[in-house]
């Protein structure tokens, strides 16, 4: 008898009309997440993806890994198929469960019965197979409200399951039934964090990157894609946008009053990023912004830099402290990579005492001496693009 996974819908179990859609998508994005764990089987019935390993080849381990991080999946179980009879459903949480039991201080069987046909209800299924398994495990208590351990039993149309707890999974919805957006990304802490909350909300993901070589190094370059890298672990496959930005850094440098460098820069950076957004289909912008922690994320430094772009920019993180941010960080896996100390462009030129109230008037005239358009031009024609998966691409550093 063979062991599955049985993967739980979130959120797309309370769509109307799209949940059809929704479900296709989901099962697809699981489909294509195990395929370089070997051969599966995916399936989709009663609000559950079947997870199926065809032969003993496959990576099942490897496979339960993937299936923890893919987005519209709300909890996952590895359990044992066994043919739909109270002998057979005793035998397999005997043998796939047995131990688990055993540690156990006390436990109950809670039973779930979608195939009518099965002649016992759900009740009866429990009474008898929990007084089964408190014969063969006499020092278990059987405790049905506050159990130690919770034995799973499901009867299906295909086959009977049998599994202990579940666990959580990533939640959410499934990767590109939200549409495409662009997250600005920097070695930091923040923009890995922004782009996994709004790629957890459905939304594909692409990334840019401005970088200013020979004052930012390679190595900070490789720490960048390394957390692209690490984002797809749960998003799938992205496409990194490389753009230098050594020639409008200096540009800014050599023209605009130091007070207004980064307000500059970054209307440079949020113009550009439209830009290749528009080109690649994405319908956003992502930043990991945050009100109040710099000078430039005020609400008037916001509105100065917004200003140059015409979609939505969403700042997951604008009304989150450092401390939640660094706990989703790390859960994520990104943290410690974003704390690797390589310097990020924009501490390239940084104003000794920058602008915090800035008016869209004061930054457009101290723009005025640069050929805005010339410039983002010759930063559109040298993008660099690399695409990045994780499992398959190799780590950067
Ligand atoms: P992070 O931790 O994400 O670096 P931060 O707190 O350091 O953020 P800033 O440096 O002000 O904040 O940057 C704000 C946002 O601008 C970042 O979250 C990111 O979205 C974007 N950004 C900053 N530097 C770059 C860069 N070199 N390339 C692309 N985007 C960037
Ligand atoms: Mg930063």
């Amino acid at each position: 008898m063979k062991e599955i996974f049985l993967l739980k819908l979130g959120e797309i179990v309370l769509k109307g009309s799209n949940k059809r859609q929704f479900e296709a998508k989901l099962r697809s994005n699981v489909r294509r997440r195990v395929k370089p764990y070997g051969e599966f089987d995916v399936y989709l019935m009663q609000s559950t993806i079947y997870v199926e390993p065809m032969n003993d080849e496959a990576d099942v381990d490897g496979a339960w890994e993937a299936c923890k991080h893919i987005f519209g999946i709300v909890n996952i179980c590895r359990c044992r198929a066994c043919e739909k009879n109270l002998d057979a459903i005793f035998a397999a949480i005997e043998e796939y469960l047995g131990d688990d039991l055993d540690a156990a201080r006390s436990f109950k069987v809670e039973s779930r019965r979608s195939d009518k046909q099965f002649p016992l209800t759900s009740i009866q299924i429990s009474q008898h197979i929990g007084g089964l398994l408190a014969e063969a495990h006499p020092t278990t208590e059987v405790d049905v409200h506050n159990p130690d351990y919770t034995v799973f039993v499901e009867v299906r149309d295909l086959a009977a399951y049998v599994h202990g707890p579940a666990v959580p999974a990533a939640g959410g919805l499934p990767t590109g039934v939200g549409g495409r957006a662009m997250c600005l990304l920097s070695g930091g802490i923040d923009s890995p964090v922004a782009a996994h909350m709004i790629g957890k909300r459905g939304v594909e993901i692409e990334c840019v990157h401005f970088f200013s070589y020979p004052y930012t190094s390679q190595l900070a370059k490789d720490k960048v894609l390394e957390l692209a890298r690490l984002v797809t672990k749960y998003t799938g496959r992205m496409t990194v946008n490389i753009v230098s930005f050594t020639q409008i850094q200096e540009a800014i440098r050599d023209n605009c009053p130091e007070e207004f460098f980064t307000l500059i820069m970054r209307r440079f950076m949020m113009e550009i990023s439209a830009r290749i957004a528009k080109q690649d289909g994405c319908g956003a912008l992502i930043t990991g912004e945050n009100l109040g922690q710099v000078a430039s994320q005020t609400m008037e430094a916001m509105t100065v830099t917004g200003a140059v772009v015409d979609i939505p920019i969403f700042m997951p993180l604008v009304g989150m402290d450092k401390e939640e941010i660094v706990t989703i960080a790390r859960r994520i896996g990104t943290f410690q990579t974003s704390v690797l100390p390589y310097e990020d462009c924009c501490t390239v030129f940084t104003p000794k005492h920058p602008k915090t109230k800035p008016t869209l008037g004061q930054v457009v005239n101290a723009e005025r001496k640069l050929d805005r358009q010339a410039l983002i031009e010759e930063a559109l024609a040298n993008v660099e693009k690399v695409s990045v998966i994780y499992g398959e691409t190799e780590p950067f550093c």
